[in-house]
């Protein structure tokens, strides 16, 4: 297991004990066996407001953390060939994406584009053939979407993506568009992916992150304390300190699209697109902070309204017992 003892977006030390659970459970524990991490030990950074789990998986639990990522999550879309359901969700979801993308100019017919974690290459097929652009290239966790983006799609260049993000594939090829899917919220090592993307931009180029979904929403339901956080979630990010994080990797931002209803297979909650083109990192002392209030701040308010429903929850619970058993 790593430990991250500062801040993996800006380094800061000083951090918060933040008293949330995954959403891990016994049987999950027992599918990834040995290695599990029970805990997040989840923490607040106060200068960049980036709340992260401090215990992660170091490179010889990874492969065995996302081997259980299908039931742990319920993808229960990832057979071949994917439920219809999922299909119609993701083309509207791409029309939508693609359409936003193209708008703000981001498209053209002689472009190469690079999809992290392409479910089965919806948007790659949409580019090809709604926009033209034939050098596409896609990265996946599951063969199923793999086996349909080449069977169904005639996506020649999908591969299978390595969780923690440690090769791109492809040999060294360079593009003009990355299209990065919830990339940072699983990061296992977000400051070295966010390099890694830079790396493989031509001169000129964006990285496109999307599904980026905003935790502030999750901390006024009450199951985020009954349950825990999704266990795969690294960082849970806001507007705010996905901004920052970007800018301390050296990346100007700009907001391409802010869903406050979200694709409801990803949860429902508010989905973030912002671009990122190569610039000169800032510093750690000039993260910027105009949100408020900050996801600290929503977590104790949220904490402070549901265990007091948790509490009364458990109190009628127990009257209900002794009344039974009087
Ligand atoms: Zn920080």
């Amino acid at each position: 297991m790593d430990k991250l003892t500062s801040c993996p977006a800006c380094n800061c030390g000083d951090l918060v004990d933040v008293g949330l659970g995954t959403n891990l459970t016994s049987e999950h524990i027992q599918l990834i066996g040995d290695t599990a991490i029970w805990q997040a030990d989840y923490a607040s950074c106060p200068n960049c407001e980036l709340m992260f789990a401090r215990n992660r998986q170091d490179e010889t639990e990874t492969d065995e953390y996302y081997a259980a990522f299908k039931v742990i999550e319920k993808r229960d879309y990832a057979v071949y060939p994917p439920p219809q359901k999922f299909i119609d969700a993701q083309e509207s979801f791409s029309e939508r994406f693609v359409g936003r993308l193209a708008e703000a100019g981001l498209i053209n017919a002689s472009m190469s584009v690079l999809n992290v974690r392409t479910e089965y290459g919806v948007h790659l097929a949409r580019l090809r053939d709604v926009y033209g652009v034939q050098d596409v290239y896609g990265l996946d966790h599951f063969e199923s979407n793999i086996e349909y983006a080449q069977k169904d799609l005639a996506l020649k260049n999908i591969e299978l993506l390595d969780p923690r993000v440690a090769d791109l594939g492809f040999g060294d090829l360079k593009f003009d568009l990355i299209l990065a899917n919830h990339q940072l919220t699983h990061a296992l090592e977000p400051m070295e992916i966010l390099a890694r993307f830079k790396n493989r931009l031509k001169p000129g180029g964006t990285v496109v992150f999307y599904n980026e979904l905003d935790h502030m929403g999750i901390m006024d339901l009450p199951k985020t304390f009954r349950r825990g956080v999704i266990s795969f979630h690294k960082q849970l990010l806001t507007r705010n300190s996905l901004e920052n994080m970007l800018k301390l990797a050296g990346y100007a931002t700009s907001f391409i699209d802010y869903d406050p209803v979200g694709i409801k297979w990803a949860s429902g909650r508010h989905s973030m697109v912002i671009g990122g083109t190569p610039a000169k990192a800032i510093k750690p002392d000039q993260v910027s902070h105009p949100g408020s209030p900050s996801l600290y701040d929503a977590y104790e308010a949220g904490l402070a309204k549901h265990s007091r429903i948790g509490l009364l929850d458990k109190a009628k619970r127990l009257l209900s017992g002794e009344r039974l058993s009087a």
